[in-house]
């Protein structure tokens, strides 16, 4: 069986959601393709910026996504001995009209941007549909699914997170840099801290991030030393050794998630291929201390969304769909410098 559409989504992360929701509301026929079989629910991003949430109000979703966050979070930044060394508290500023560093919980804003599109008739998401091939022609490309059906489309856009098969099968580079060391999330139900904000701690005995997050939920992140590995998130012994220096009694917290994660630095070396573009994480990745992996890819949606829209409709050329990289390559490189502590102006 063959289904056609305008623009085929491989991958229903935030990026993939966030563009569809945009082709939506344009009119324009979209079919997202997800392999799992729901969402992700794992543990992953904690902040959305001003200009994300621009991308939402734009999407028409922002009200539904604004329960699930703290406005205006502060951050500080300790030592330690828990010594206030900075604070970062930019309550003044609005240049996108919303507040500039704010907590939320992904998978439920994810679930936001999933509903969102039973808005639109003329978009449809299909779980348990992994790609497993595009083939280009001159008039579109044709996607096989893992159950041999083929979909027709003018336009692919593989927003597929950073492993992408697409931008591996099309032997685009993913050039940067692994981190050795990994960190573990923890996140708890029934914040025991209380408070709203978010401390960064430079303890020499090992760096932690605790943030509060919507809904009493509050983050934990730790960096792991080189010889502790994967299979330790699984030992409430070391978990509860994590946390000790934090809680009272950490056997007694409401533990809902914990991973452990890997610090990747890389831009892929292209975000266009023909008619297939990356998007998000498959086309950039960076460490989660600067909190701009989520936001970066809401970017890229919000950029190629007009863009794809207007093609389609036959509103402006081709060409137009060239400058998504030229437009995001630039900013992209310095989230990524940013996320590694090496500035770039
Ligand atoms: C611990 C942690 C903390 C983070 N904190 C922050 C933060 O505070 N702020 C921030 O901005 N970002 C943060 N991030 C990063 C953020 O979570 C990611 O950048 C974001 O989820 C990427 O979204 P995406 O849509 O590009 O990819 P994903 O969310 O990875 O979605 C890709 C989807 O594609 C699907 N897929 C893959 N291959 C196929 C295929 N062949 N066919 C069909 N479907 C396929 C996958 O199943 C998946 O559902 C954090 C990440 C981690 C791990």
């Amino acid at each position: 069986m063959t289904t056609a559409c305008d623009v085929l989504v491989v991958g229903a992360g935030p990026v993939g959601l966030t563009l569809a929701n945009l082709l939506g509301q344009q009119g324009i026929c979209v079919l997202v393709v997800e392999r799992e079989h729901e969402l992700i629910d794992y543990p992953r991003a904690v902040g959305i910026d001003d200009e994300a949430l621009r991308a939402m109000q734009t999407a028409g979703l922002v009200e539904e996504v604004l329960p699930h966050t703290i406005p205006d979070q502060k951050t500080y930044m300790v030592n330690g001995d828990r010594m206030i060394l900075s604070e970062v508290n930019p309550t003044t500023t609005r240049e996108f009209g919303w507040p500039r560093r704010n907590g939320f919980v992904q998978p439920l804003v994810d679930q936001v941007l999933l509903a969102g599109l039973d808005r639109f008739p003329n978009a449809a998401v299909r779980f348990g549909a992994e790609v497993v091939d595009l083939t280009e022609d001159a008039d579109g490309v044709v996607a096989t699914l893992v159950n041999g059906e083929t979909v027709r489309a003018l336009y692919v856009v593989a927003a597929e997170g950073g492993a992408s098969p697409t931008r591996k099968r099309l032997g685009i580079l993913f050039g940067g840099e692994t981190r050795p060391t990994d960190g573990i999330v923890i996140d708890v139900a029934n914040d025991p801290i209380g408070t709203p904000h978010a401390v960064f701690g430079g303890d020499s005995a090992r760096s932690y991030a605790s943030i509060a997050l919507p809904h009493g939920i509050r983050r934990w992140e730790f960096t792991l030393f080189e010889d502790e590995t994967e299979a330790d998130v699984d030992n409430d012994e070391f978990v509860f050794g994590l946390l000790a220096p934090h809680v009272p009694d950490p056997s007694k917290l409401d533990i809902i998630r914990r991973r452990v994660y890997r610090h990747h630095a890389r831009i892929a070396g292209g975000f266009r291929h023909g008619r297939i573009f990356l998007a998000g994480d498959a086309a950039h990745v960076m460490p989660v201390v600067g909190g701009q992996g989520w936001n970066s890819g809401i970017r890229d949606a919000f950029n190629l969304g007009w863009k794809l829209a207007a093609v389609v409709k036959g509103l402006s050329t081709d060409g137009l769909l060239d400058t998504y990289e030229t437009e995001r390559l630039g900013h992209v490189t310095q989230m990524v410098a940013v996320s590694l502590g090496r500035r770039r102006r």
